[in-house]
């Protein structure tokens, strides 16, 4: 492995590929961002465990998927980044009919394998260019299916390493939100009972490794069939062909964030690279070097201008994280 830099990072035995200052435009749909201090990208689980086991107690960490639904600013991040695509990467049928997938598997292999095994309901997951872990974290979903309503149970890594199971009623599960119950306790002061431990914030920092996911039985080849057409729905509808990061913001109760967009006028509105798209409204597109300011600037302007012309607070689904570059 690389190791040429900060000796705190020097653990032996890592069999994984540690990097320095890598650009994060090279792990983010929208193409866009300044650097990460520190990339690692494990070779397995046990590999991941270790890694994280070694490292300092204080260090910032996050995990990516694909990319597919984040901005990192243009100053980049503190810390470490655990690059989850590439290293988790199992997905099997298991005995009881579930199936078991790892953080770093896309999407659409979810889709595709659920459909080659004889599995229902697995099909919108084409549609979602993002990770499972991702997809767990955003409780990811569209034409009417939703992440978390096929997850039985979870596998999730501590910032200590060690590997946990969880289930389903340990979350807060909404639109787009997935809230570990015990951190939201921690975080709003409350405890289980007065002689339980208050866990420290850390203690409760975890990822998503893995998930135990139910599908009904069903035609394989009408879910393939199924598959094709959500895609060629995708194809028509979405600015595919530039980079960006789906919807930006979530749709407001019984409306359309997209619709909001458009009757404010705002569709083609550029501010530097970023564009808002003329195809579909809830899209930034990238048109060329759009920076992370860019692209923030304008989901800024989007947002007060609908607030202004339709009383409606549109709320942002991408992900920002980093630091503002230091001219910002
Ligand atoms: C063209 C396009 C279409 C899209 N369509 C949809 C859609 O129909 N429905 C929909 O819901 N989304 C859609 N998205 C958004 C995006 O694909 C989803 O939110 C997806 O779940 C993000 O997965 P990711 O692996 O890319 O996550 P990332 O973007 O890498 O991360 C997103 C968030 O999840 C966290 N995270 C990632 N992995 C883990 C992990 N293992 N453990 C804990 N936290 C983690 C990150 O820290 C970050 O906060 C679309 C995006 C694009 C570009």
């Amino acid at each position: 492995m690389n190791m040429s830099e900060p000796t705190q990072f020097s653990a032996t035995g890592l069999r994984g590929e540690l990097r320095f200052d890598e650009p994060m435009r090279r792990h983010t749909s929208w193409r866009a961002g300044g650097a990460a201090q520190r990339v690692y990208q494990a070779a397995d689980m046990d590999d991941l465990q270790h890694f994280l086991h070694s490292l300092p107690v204080d260090e910032p960490l996050i995990a990516l998927g694909l990319g597919s639904n984040l901005l990192v600013r243009d100053g980049g991040v503190r810390g470490t980044v655990l690059l989850m695509h590439g290293a988790l990467g199992e997905l099997s049928l298991q005995e009881d009919g579930s199936i078991y997938a790892q953080a770093g598997v896309p999407g659409a292999k979810l889709a595709r394998f659920a459909a080659l095994h004889g599995c229902r309901g697995a099909e919108f997951f084409a549609g979602i260019p993002g990770t499972m872990g991702g997809m767990l974290a955003m409780n990811a979903g569209c034409y009417g299916g939703e992440t978390w309503q096929h997850v039985s149970r979870v596998q999730v890594v501590t910032r200590r390493g060690e590997l946990l199971e969880r289930t389903p009623q340990e979350y807060e599960i909404g639109y787009r939100s997935v809230i570990l119950r015990s951190k939201w306790k921690v975080e709003s002061g409350k405890r289980e009972s007065s002689d339980s431990p208050l866990p420290t914030l850390h203690s409760l920092e975890e990822f998503f490794v893995g998930a135990w996911l139910r599908f009904e039985a069903g035609d394989g080849g009408v879910a393939r069939q199924e598959i094709k057409s959500l895609l060629s729905r995708r194809i028509s509808s979405q600015p595919l062909n530039l980079p960006n990061a789906g919807s930006v913001f979530r749709n407001p109760p019984g409306d359309f964030a997209a619709r909001l967009i458009e009757q404010c006028g705002l569709k083609g509105r550029q501010i530097g690279g970023a564009q808002v798209s003329e195809k579909h409204a809830n899209f930034i597109v990238n048109i060329g070097d759009a920076t992370a300011a860019d692209i923030e600037n304008l989901i800024n302007e989007v947002r007060a201008t609908v607030a202004a012309q339709t009383g409606v607070d549109l709320h942002p689904e991408v992900k920002i994280m980093g630091e503002y570059a230091k001219h910002e």
